[in-house]
């Protein structure tokens, strides 16, 4: 499989390069250049690793060893908490929550940085190349992308977060990692900050060459393409359960920030997987809303909520969406970015979000309504929802007459990441699973930095090519 840039200017890449790359040198980012199709939903592997196998491996055929792939895959999974890797519960009225987040930070970005991090290590062990990982995070991404590396020789791993505006468990989860090629810096200034020090960064070649700087954010492919497995795996297990059929196939609903998440769906529908509509859910930072209500993508001010990991105004994903929503023109891509970075604000032709609204609508949950959500769910089901889960159910309850068949929402993650809006819902706080149970007695290891490019540049320098 050959992948393309979503700009159409750069050259099309092979699926590791396009991985090790990250970033298309044209702005864009990597789409495969044709849909592989799935077998129907009766052939779909039951056992998740095998699945995993089976939804990814055109992707990756001819550039990655089978048996390593599987080996990898295998792995992965392994490191999951609960026996079905996504277990589907049911919430009732409410319909399905696939919970994501059995993995080790207790997030969905589990699923995919698990197995991003074994290919990573993998691909550039058998080049014999090193690569520095720098990532900016706000809290989950940091966390998820450290237990992907830890450990693994071919990387090291700068993670920036906004010193004293992460959660305590958020940043323990991440500065209590004991590894040499780990490090942890609490940059003075906000997540924009850091995420303005890490593109500053990649803009800087000399820099980007001398530490072999690489990116493991949901801008690279190679993070959606896991995501796509667990669309399956609940269509394939609904449809089993006969509670799904041809005529009323199960919609998504899904907790957005990034769009990484939703637009892995609509990849495994393009790929023949029978889905019906997707829910856009977001937080009070409601871009997407807004976008799909109008056909005008327009930045606003970010303001903090219940659910952090979705405090977001520009959804990098969206870029490949509207690369196949446009026919896949890239120069229609660059065209719309750049006016968008330019003004803040695109309009899009009335066919494309006509194309757009046939498969996704939008739903916006505000901190009132996330509380309300997850207490009344606790109430009816015994069951406690994070902050981010509740908005994917608060949407599904304010879309209840538009979606027909059955509804799954995302799970992406266990609320004891959250415990004090869960706390103020039901009344206690939850327990963190055991493998993490001491977390608040481990030692923390990170370095505190100014807001300035040149000094963080030297810090990654010093601490990646020491040897
Ligand atoms: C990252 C994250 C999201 C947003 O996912 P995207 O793929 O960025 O849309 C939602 N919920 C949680 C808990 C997350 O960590």
């Amino acid at each position: 499989m050959k992948f393309q840039s979503t700009r159409g200017a750069s050259p099309e890449l092979g699926f590791v390069d396009a991985m090790i790359t990250g970033l298309a040198p044209d702005g864009g980012l990597y789409f495969p250049v044709e849909w592989p199709q799935l077998p129907p939903v009766g052939e779909l592997a039951t056992d998740y690793a095998e699945l995993a196998h089976q939804v990814m491996w055109p992707f990756v055929e001819g550039e990655v060893d089978s048996d390593a792939f599987q080996a990898m895959v295998a792995e992965s999974y392994r490191a999951f908490a609960a026996d079905d890797v996504v277990p589907l519960v049911d919430l009732g009225a409410d319909g399905q929550v696939l919970e994501l987040f059995w993995g080790p930070t207790l997030a969905f970005k589990d699923v995919a940085l698990q197995l991003v991090g074994r290919l990573f290590d993998h691909v550039l062990s058998a080049r014999g190349e090193r690569v520095t990982i720098v990532v900016a995070t706000s809290g989950d991404t940091g966390s998820a992308a450290i237990e992907a590396a830890r450990g693994r020789s071919a990387i090291d791993i700068v993670v920036l977060h906004p010193a004293d505006r992460v959660s305590d468990v958020q940043r323990r989860q991440m500065t209590t990692v004991d590894e040499p090629n780990v490090h942890n810096v609490a940059v003075e200034g906000t997540f924009d900050d850091c995420q303005d020090l890490v593109k500053a960064m990649f803009a800087d070649e000399a820099f980007r060459q001398k530490v072999n700087l690489s990116a493991m954010n949901s801008i690279n492919w190679a993070r959606v393409m896991p995501q796509v497995v667990y669309y399956a795996a609940a269509v394939q297990r609904l449809t089993e359960a006969g509670l799904a059929t041809a005529s009323e196939p199960v919609n998504f609903s899904v907790p957005t920030g990034n769009f990484g998440n939703v637009l892995a769906g609509y990849i495994a529908k393009r790929m023949g997987l029978p889905v019906g509509r997707f829910v856009v859910a977001s937080n009070r930072n409601d871009i997407l809303t807004r976008f799909l209500d109008s056909g005008v993508l327009a930045t606003e001010e970010v303001f903090p909520t219940h659910s952090p990991s979705m405090d977001i105004q520009v959804s990098s994903n969206l870029e490949r969406l509207l690369f196949d929503a446009h026919e896949r023109s890239g120069a229609a891509v660059a065209s719309l970015q750049q006016r968008f970075r330019g003004e803040g604000r695109v309009e899009v032709d009335g066919s494309v979000i006509d194309r757009i609204r046939s498969e996704f609508v939008g739903w916006r949950v505000d901190d009132n309504e996330t509380v309300e959500v997850i207490r009344s769910v606790h109430e009816s089901t015994g069951v406690v929802l994070d902050p981010h889960t509740a908005v994917g159910i608060g949407a599904v309850r304010g879309l209840r007459d538009e979606l027909t068949g059955p509804v799954v929402t995302l799970g992406t993650a266990h609320p004891a990441k959250f415990p004090d809006v869960v706390e103020t819902a039901v009344g206690s706080r939850p327990a963190l699973p055991e493998h993490l149970a001491d977390l608040f007695e481990r030692p923390e290891i990170m370095t505190r930095h100014p807001n300035d490019l040149a000094g963080l540049q030297q810090l990654v320098i010093d601490r990646t090519t020491s040897d």
